[in-house]
């Protein structure tokens, strides 16, 4: 299979191979049909595979279409008021994962892969002083990239960031987040709409991608997504 024949948003077949990919990799070859039709994915699969593409490509893709729609206002930075322009962060797409080199990897992707579309993506994580942060969120977000702490310490704010329109979740490094005791934050973004304030419409995909697929990574797929396993070793 090609990236051609994948039936991807034009621009976004512009911005893969501005970002030098010519092939899809195994684990992009089953994600990126099984998402573009709107399945939910369990990946199972090792750093290296690009599996962050895997599950970028064809969210971004398909919210292209209607990212004039969709795209969170923007204040202009050059002449941005943090006093009177600033608006509440409410993401399309939430991106979770264990560590803040790991959400910087994927926030790198996300914004190549954003590249001349509307869509806009932000990063947060601990262990950095939030006002940056809380700043970036306010100058409008599309695409959410969080570590876990972070992201509850930041979304007990309501007027800051509200999911609301979320469409996407995306759980990467399941193993890792879960074997570090984030299993009821995970459990809370999958149970969604009541949990999270999110829109109770039935469109929501669910990712998961892990290295290992251990017993409590394989009751979060069960009880909450909905079909669709990638073990690519
Ligand atoms: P990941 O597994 O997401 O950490 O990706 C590993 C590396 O592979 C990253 O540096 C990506 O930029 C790169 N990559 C992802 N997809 C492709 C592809 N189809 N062709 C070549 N490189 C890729």
């Amino acid at each position: 299979r090609s990236f051609e024949d994948a039936g991807m948003h034009p621009t976004m077949l512009e911005n893969v191979k501005l970002c030098g990919y010519h092939a899809p990799t195994p684990i992009q070859s089953y994600t990126i049909p099984a998402v573009l039709t709107g399945h939910d994915v369990v990946g199972i699969a090792q750093t290296g595979s690009g599996k962050t593409a895997a599950y970028l490509i064809p969210i971004l893709s398909k919210l292209m279409g209607k990212a004039r729609i969709l795209a969170a206002p923007r204040p202009n930075p050059a002449r941005y008021n943090r006093a009177t322009d600033a608006v509440r962060a409410e993401p399309l797409v939430l991106v979770v994962c264990p560590t803040r080199e790991l959400a910087c990897q994927i926030f790198d992707e996300a914004r190549r892969l954003c590249y001349r579309t509307m869509l806009r993506p932000c990063v947060i994580y601990g262990g950095a002083p939030r006002k940056n942060q809380c700043e970036q969120l306010e100058m409008g977000c599309d695409v959410l990239i969080a570590t876990p702490g972070r992201l509850m310490d930041l979304m007990s704010d309501a007027n800051l960031l509200s999911f609301n329109r979320l469409k996407f979740t995306i759980i990467d490094e399941a193993d890792e987040l879960l074997s570090e005791g984030w299993e009821q934050v995970m459990e809370r973004l999958f149970s969604g709409p009541g949990n999270l304030d999110m829109n109770a419409d039935d469109d929501h995909t669910y990712l998961m991608f892990s290295a290992t697929f251990p017993k409590s990574a394989r009751k979060l797929a069960r009880d909450y997504m909905e079909e669709g396993l990638v073990k690519i070793k």
